[in-house]
């Protein structure tokens, strides 16, 4: 849930929660237009062209809200390249199912209509016709919403034929997936829209030069999209400034806190606020631990030290550290939580969810598995921990089909860096048949 009253909202401050209520009532068309909503499309369909729409999206700094931080306006400028380049479609990645994640699930259950506004912005300015959410299959609430207020917005002029007398013509499509993590991978996802198997396809070409049925495709993650109507409605500059000096990136974040603290949820803030705010915000610490450790933005991401929660939580700054943001809420650790346990399950759950496609993801992530259940168990073998370390590597970037391998292997690179010695512990004394030497995976 969202952890802050409408006391606290104001649409200057908050400009993705500022019109939610306090009591968890969505906000449907009726009330959605009473508070500005659709004023956005108005304006940008009246009197923006879409490329001006794209710059407005470069200036304010929007960073892609599903973890890569990718700028939504260089991505928004993609699909228009090229003499003659077909229309193409704008897709909404709503297969949230980031471990420790949570945020665009309050977002399309409870405003609805912000995601719908986002997307007719996103499809002016890419010249698109079709709109396509591609929605986590378990999140049933968010269908419901999203059906009912898909259903509004046709009845109001804002989908169909001429929105709003621009002569512009959009529509969406509402499209839930059967739960599987790699669905979120965005080519993967684009093929399982087809119809096809969800194997991610091979990158380049980006979806932004050739995605749905090979038409110029801007996918973007729900959170992003919520900010256009921001960035329109109020300009560029404005948005860009939300952040004042805490980042260069622009806007605010709707971060999250989950694991041992008192208050978990969500809060809208300043994107670049420290991890000690939020820590606060969540009442701190459960009593009578300590924090271990903590992870910026979901189980693909790296751990960090208490010490980085002093750190801006923004794109740049958490990737200097070693980690990345992520979808930036933190999954705290404490220490009465086992780095080795906590490993494995995350591990299991990647392993799990691999498509299978590519060698190193389908038999390495098992392997890992295999690894850390012996480990948890105190039965590890000499060295399993440098195997451990060369499957870190051979799971790492550049060595697998796509994204899925190297987000499970950066919390275990950084798991095995922090904390060795609980991985050591893992490992049986007696002398037992050791493994052979690591296999090299190469350079
Ligand atoms: P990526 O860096 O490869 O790409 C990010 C986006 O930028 C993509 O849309 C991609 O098409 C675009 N892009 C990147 N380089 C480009 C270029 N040169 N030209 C044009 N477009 C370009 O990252 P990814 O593999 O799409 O996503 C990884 C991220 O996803 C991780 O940070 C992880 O945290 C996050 N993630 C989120 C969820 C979730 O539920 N929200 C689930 C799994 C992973």
């Amino acid at each position: 849930q969202l952890n802050q009253g409408a006391d606290e909202r104001r649409e200057e401050t908050h400009p993705l929660t500022w019109r939610l209520n306090d009591d968890g009532r969505p906000v449907f068309h009726k009330e959605y237009v009473e508070k500005d909503g659709y004023a956005a499309v108005r304006q940008a369909l009246n009197e923006l062209t879409g490329a001006q729409v794209i710059d407005a999206m470069k200036t304010a700094n929007v960073r892609g809200r599903g973890g890569a931080g990718f700028s939504a306006g260089v991505k928004w400028g993609l699909t228009l390249q090229g003499e003659g380049m077909p229309r193409g479609y704008i897709v909404c990645n709503a297969d949230e199912m980031e471990p420790g994640t949570f945020k665009d699930r309050l977002l399309m259950e409870q405003i609805p209509h912000l995601l719908i506004e986002g997307m007719i912005l996103a499809a002016y300015a890419n010249n698109a016709r079709y709109g396509y959410i591609f929605l986590r299959g378990e999140y049933i609430e968010a269908a419901r919403s999203i059906t009912r207020a898909l259903d509004e917005a046709r009845e109001a002029g804002w989908l169909g034929a001429d929105i709003a007398g621009s002569g512009f013509d959009f529509d969406i499509a509402l499209h839930t997936g059967a739960g599987r993590y790699i669905c979120g991978e965005e080519t993967a996802l684009i093929n399982s829209l087809e119809g096809k198997r969800a194997n991610p396809r091979a990158k380049p070409p980006f979806p932004g030069q050739s995605g749905a049925w090979g038409k110029p495709t801007a996918v973007n993650n729900v959170e992003t999209l919520c900010n256009a109507p921001a960035v329109i409605r109020h300009g560029a500059e404005w948005y860009q400034a939300l952040s004042g000096d805490l980042s260069d990136d622009g806007g605010t974040k709707l971060y999250g806190v989950s694991g041992r603290v008192k208050r978990t949820g969500l809060w809208e803030l300043p994107i670049g606020t420290p991890g000690t705010e939020l820590l606060d915000r969540a009442g701190g610490i459960r009593d009578g631990q300590q924090l271990k450790a903590w992870l910026p933005g979901g189980g693909s991401t790296g751990f960090l030290l208490p010490e980085h929660l002093e750190l801006a939580l923004d794109f740049d700054t958490i990737g200097q550290a070693g980690s990345r943001m992520g979808t930036g809420l933190l999954t705290v650790v404490t220490d009465q939580q086992s780095i080795v346990s906590l490993m494995r399950n995350l591990e299991a759950f990647f392993s799990r969810e691999s498509c299978g496609w590519c060698t190193p993801c389908r038999e390495g992530l098992p392997w890992t598995v295999k690894l850390l259940q012996a480990l948890e168990r105190g039965e590890g073998e000499r060295g399993d921990i440098e195997m451990l370390d060369q499957l870190a590597i051979g799971l790492g970037p550049g060595r697998t089909f796509c994204a899925h391998a190297p987000g499970a292997a950066m919390p275990l690179s950084s798991a095995l860096h922090y904390f060795r010695h609980e991985f050591e512990q893992g490992v049986r004394h007696e002398t037992g048949p050791a493994h052979a030497d690591p296999i090299p995976v190469g350079e």
